[in-house]
């Protein structure tokens, strides 16, 4: 079949980003069939005016070109770096696991390549291997904090460039895997290693193994190792990322849910290229949006809700009305970490929650610990990446400028650290809370946090109870097979 796209474990995209099509030009005829009919299967017109808009969206001149309204921080090379992360074993013949004998080498010495150039699930060049055991994740005293730094420190880019396979392809059964690198990082930061139970014994040695090391033993140990056909881990739930993959990741629509973005901008009388924001939505092209784009504020910032944050300071946790027999810092801890639309749903059960969850300081209370630390924290940028830590402050100064004018000076404004501009009793949370939930790239944020939470249950699971299947032999048997990059 030539050549084929494999997907990120992580996040489900291919290694350059995904789709940068709306839908194979064959296809035409059966989608705008198949939404004419969801819309409303008696309106002859509409069958026409959505193959149109379908048409406009086929790029006019080479393969190669970029669509216009591919939305910006979308596709190649807008998605991400063009550097992914392999890890797993790679031998002398041609990058491949060495397959001596029955089963795959376990985790223990597993090779961390940063790699470029894919190719049906493989690399073909490297860029650097970090040294074997370097990034232990142990959970003996090594802070988040410590293993981003450890994480970062292990992979700073030696600038050259080796015409070496890394061989990590599904399709042929590889048990190697790779992420892309900015998806290797979440996964380390974004883990809570300290709520997770200490590694079981799984052999006879005493050492732990690395993070790599674990997550390549999760993805072989499996029951149900990676699927052949979307080449990701069937215990994972990638919300149909996946349908995606059809030989290639070249087109949105297979993620289609619904017609309700269409709906609407038909009954609004758009037609042609005017539809295709539309149809990207019901398409859910959003989750192949960059994920580190943080929201600038819209000029015309509403400045009575802000008068509101203002005017309304919040001096303390005891400042908040009691509810019922629940001390106030418990209903905080509670609130916190309950995601945005299950907060809102509770304040719609009762009278009294209602008052007290839409009282503007207790909301903006309630944000505020959700962000540090609760279920809002994938708003913070990940420390280790030094452009996230950038962008995210750039935005933050934006909206505190938006509101503050007067109050704090430029120069305060630049020496402050994501969290101090967070934390600000100016900062406009609600507003700014909204804006992310209105951007692509923070809703794919918070998608791909919600992936590494569920790697975060599966990793708690393998912690305490080890493989599901044991597929492993020894890796020491086949350290001399391997081509370690100096
Ligand atoms: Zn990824």
């Amino acid at each position: 079949m030539g050549s084929w796209d494999e997907l990120c474990i992580l996040c489900g995209a291919s290694p350059e980003g995904g789709p940068h099509d709306l839908l194979h030009s064959g296809d035409i005829d059966e989608y705008a069939r198949q939404l004419a009919d969801e819309i409303d299967p008696y309106n002859d017109d509409l069958f026409d005016t959505i193959r149109n808009a379908l048409k406009c969206s086929i790029p006019q001149k080479t393969l190669l070109s970029r669509a216009e309204w591919l939305p910006d921080g979308m596709a190649h090379p807008q998605y991400c770096s063009d550097v992914c992360v392999a890890l797993g074993y790679f031998g002398k013949e041609e990058g491949t696991v060495p397959r001596d004998r029955d089963g795959i080498p376990d985790g223990r010495n597993v090779q961390v390549r940063r790699v470029i150039d894919s190719s049906s699930g493989d690399f073909e060049r490297v860029l650097q291997e970090t040294v074997v055991g370097n990034e232990n994740v142990s959970a003996d005293g090594g802070s988040a904090e410590e293993d981003e730094v450890l994480g970062e420190e292990s992979f700073v880019a030696s600038g050259r460039k080796l015409d070496l396979y890394s061989m990590c392809a599904v399709a042929h059964e590889s048990p190697n895997i790779w992420l892309h690198e900015r998806c290797y990082q979440y996964m380390q930061s974004w883990i809570d290693w300290q709520s997770l139970p200490r590694p079981t014994a799984l052999s006879s040695s005493e050492e732990e193994l690395s993070f790599a090391g674990e997550l390549y033993e999760i993805a072989n140990s499996r029951k149900q190792t990676r699927d052949r056909d979307t080449t990701l881990l069937p215990c994972i739930d990638y919300d149909g990322i996946e349908a995606t993959l059809e030989q290639w990741q070249d087109h949105f629509a297979p993620a289609r849910r619904g017609t309700k973005y269409l709906a609407r901008a038909l009954h609004e009388g758009l037609q042609g290229k005017d539809l295709i924001p539309a149809l990207l939505k019901d398409f859910r092209a959003w989750m192949f949006m960059r994920p580190d784009v943080w929201p600038k504020p819209l000029e015309a910032i509403d400045t009575t809700a802000t008068t509101v944050f203002t005017t309304f300071p919040i001096n303390s946790i005891s400042a908040i009305p009691l509810i019922d027999t629940l001390p106030n810092e418990l209903l905080l801890l509670i609130l916190r970490e309950l995601p945005l639309p299950s907060l809102l749903a509770l304040s719609s059960t009762c009278r009294s929650l209602r008052a007290l969850i839409t009282e503007p300081s207790f909301m903006d209370c309630v944000l505020k610990e959700a962000i540090l630390r609760g279920s809002l924290k994938w708003i913070l940028p990940v420390s280790s990446f030094k452009n996230e830590v950038q962008g995210c402050c750039t935005s933050l100064r934006l909206w505190l400028s938006v509101v503050s004018g007067s109050c704090q000076s430029d120069g305060d404004l630049i020496d402050s650290n994501v969290n101090a501009l967070l934390v600000s009793p100016q900062f406009p949370r609600l507003t700014f809370v909204r804006a992310c939930w209105e951007s692509d790239s923070m809703m794919n944020r918070k998608r791909l946090w919600g992936l590494v939470k569920q790697f975060e249950a599966v990793w708690g699971s393998y912690r305490l109870h080890g493989w599901e299947v044991d597929r492993f032999y020894p890796s020491a048997e086949i350290l001399d097979t391997l081509q370690i990059v100096e």
